[in-house]
């Protein structure tokens, strides 16, 4: 049997279509699951019922979570905001973790996450750093941009190695570091670009965009595999 892996959406702006881009799901059939797309969960039952009925879930890149989210205001340079993607998105962590389902969260996702987990986010890196490393790149996306360090022992340095060449696709990055998360992986400039959880289920977010990686380097596809993986094991519990 497959692992069945939830996929977040994103919003159509014009016509709140939800969709998400088909290389997430390229790569997620490639490694061995299903990917379904999911609605945007109305409600905490409806994330509820989402997370048990899946072996893992993504959390897809998009929108600028809101910062009230993590007690600001929103500022000039914060991009666009979708605040029922929000909603939507903590109470399927929430639930994602009280079911013990394995949870793979890229872009946004990490972002996401580290809120959902209390913790900040810089709403916009050159804003605050004018000298940071560049972390918007155009494409093509399958190109990397930047280097990262990984910590040593980590989850991740496991999956790929001490250190790596990704792409980068954002202007906001984790401020202060949520509960139970590690900071696993760091630009040359200190920001974060990776967390794994502390104990527990899988729990893997990262900066960077593996998904376009996955044709042309072997760690984006052992970062899939490691979470197929890990939604395939947790799914034989049951
Ligand atoms: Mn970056």
């Amino acid at each position: 049997m497959k692992p069945v892996i939830g996929v977040t959406p994103q919003l159509d702006a014009e016509q709140g279509h939800p969709w998400a881009r088909r290389e997430y799901f390229s790569c997620l059939q490639r490694s061995g699951a299903l990917p379904v797309l999911l609605p945007v969960l109305e409600s905490r039952a409806d994330a509820a019922a989402a997370a048990r009925r899946c072996d893992g879930l993504l959390f897809t890149g998009g929108p600028d979570p809101h910062p009230a989210l993590f007690g600001e205001d929103p500022q000039p340079l914060c991009g666009p905001i979708d605040c029922r993607r929000d909603a939507a998105e903590l109470f399927l962590f929430e639930e994602a973790r009280r079911e013990e389902k394995p949870v793979l969260g890229i872009c946004r996702g990490i972002q996401i996450i580290n809120v959902a987990l209390g913790g900040t986010l810089w709403q916009d890196i050159p804003g605050v750093f004018p000298g940071a490393v560049q972390h918007m790149q155009q494409p093509p996306y399958e190109t990397p941009l930047h280097r990262i360090e990984l910590d040593p022992g980590s989850l991740l340095e496991k999956i790929s190695g001490s250190e790596l060449l990704v792409n980068s696709i954002h202007h906001q990055a984790i401020r202060a570091l949520g509960e139970d998360l590690s900071a696993v992986a760091r630009t040359s400039d200190g920001l974060i670009e990776a967390v794994c959880g502390e104990g527990g289920p899988f729990l893997l977010a990262v900066q960077w965009h593996p998904e376009y990686l996955y044709e042309s380097h072997r760690e984006a596809r052992s970062l899939f595999h490691a979470f197929v993986d890990a939604a395939r094991h947790r799914m034989s519990f049951l």
